[in-house]
């Protein structure tokens, strides 16, 4: 296992990619996303013997907007089963951006991948509860377990902010409804996916689940199994093939390292032999990805030969 980052080494890192903080945008089409601060920057490492490395402003907190989708998924199927999540999900990655509803008009119309909103939307709509409360009781209940810390909760403020506005995620709910792709009432899916997405947590936390994902499915510290191993390696395979939206391609190439991001600038990257890597960084490019989280995993994989291709 490679063991060698030290905290100075890291904290090097941050610093040679600060330049590029504001390189990209902040988004802003969640407007309480608009407010983070381009230069908010962190990383931490979750080695698979426990150790941590951390540097940057490892105390802020983020929302995980899409990184929620890979524990929805892992949710969903431990609820209900590969076969029922993936009759209604499909497997295959997009190339199309991350909202996009172009692709459900093609038969048979069920989203592609769960990373997309559509098929992320699905994923939610299939979690157990009677209520938008209850489902996301049993989401946070599992992220409690899966960092091993009860505090994690998620942020009103964004999510009331992203529920006003999300009439394109409404549009693919409704679109899937008239398809009996998902069940139910739009407003109450939709209400329980901008909670999932507004859970808020720090780079200290996601590389935690990181870690624990590359541990196929057991915590660290305690060997408990919180996701089974055959779920955990479907999570890594579609952070592989989806999880840096319709740059999953390019990131593979230049990175290798199964990782999902998310639109407030975090990435989670989960790597076995290694463990788990989360990086903040708001500014985002062009296609969603955090430029910072993009450059920091770009140099850590290249000099650490660590792209598992
Ligand atoms: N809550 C966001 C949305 O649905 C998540 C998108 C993302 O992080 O890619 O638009």
């Amino acid at each position: 296992m490679i063991k060698d980052i030290s905290e100075q080494v890291l904290n090097e890192w941050l610093e040679n990619v600060r330049p590029y903080a504001y390189d990209g945008q902040v988004a802003d089409y969640i407007p309480a996303l608009g407010r983070q601060n381009p230069e908010d920057l962190a990383v931490a490492l979750h080695y698979l013997d426990g150790d941590t490395v951390e540097a940057g402003r490892t105390e802020v907190r983020f929302t995980l907007q899409s990184i929620s989708k890979v524990i929805s998924l892992a949710l969903a199927l431990m609820d209900n089963g590969e076969e029922y999540v993936f009759d209604r999900v499909g497997m295959e990655p997009t190339g199309d951006p991350f909202h996009s509803i172009y692709r459900l008009e093609q038969i048979p119309s069920k989203p592609l991948n769960p990373m997309i909103n559509a098929g992320a939307l699905a994923v939610t709509n299939m979690i157990h509860g009677a209520t938008p409360d209850e489902k996301v009781g049993r989401l946070l209940s599992f992220v409690h377990d899966l960092t091993d810390d009860h505090s994690i909760g998620y942020n009103e403020e964004v999510a009331s902010s992203e529920f006003e506005t999300a009439f394109l995620n409404r549009s693919l709910l409704f679109y899937m409804k008239q398809h009996q792709i998902v069940t139910g009432s739009v407003e109450e899916t939709l209400d329980a996916y901008t909670k999932q997405c507004a859970i808020e947590v720090n780079v200290c936390q996601l590389a935690r689940i990181g870690a624990l994902l590359a541990n196929e499915g057991r915590d660290i510290a305690s060997g408990r199994r919180i996701i089974p191993k055959h779920l955990a390696r479907i999570c890594k395979t579609f952070m592989v093939t989806c999880g840096m939206y319709d740059a999953s391609g390019s990131f593979a190439i230049k990175v290798g390292i199964p990782a999902k991001s998310g639109v407030s600038g975090s990435v989670l990257a989960s790597l076995n032999d290694f463990g788990g890597i989360a990086v903040y960084g708001p500014s985002l490019d062009e296609k969603g990805n955090s430029v910072v989280g993009l450059k920091l995993l770009e140099t850590l994989s290249n000099r650490y030969d660590l792209s598992i291709f």
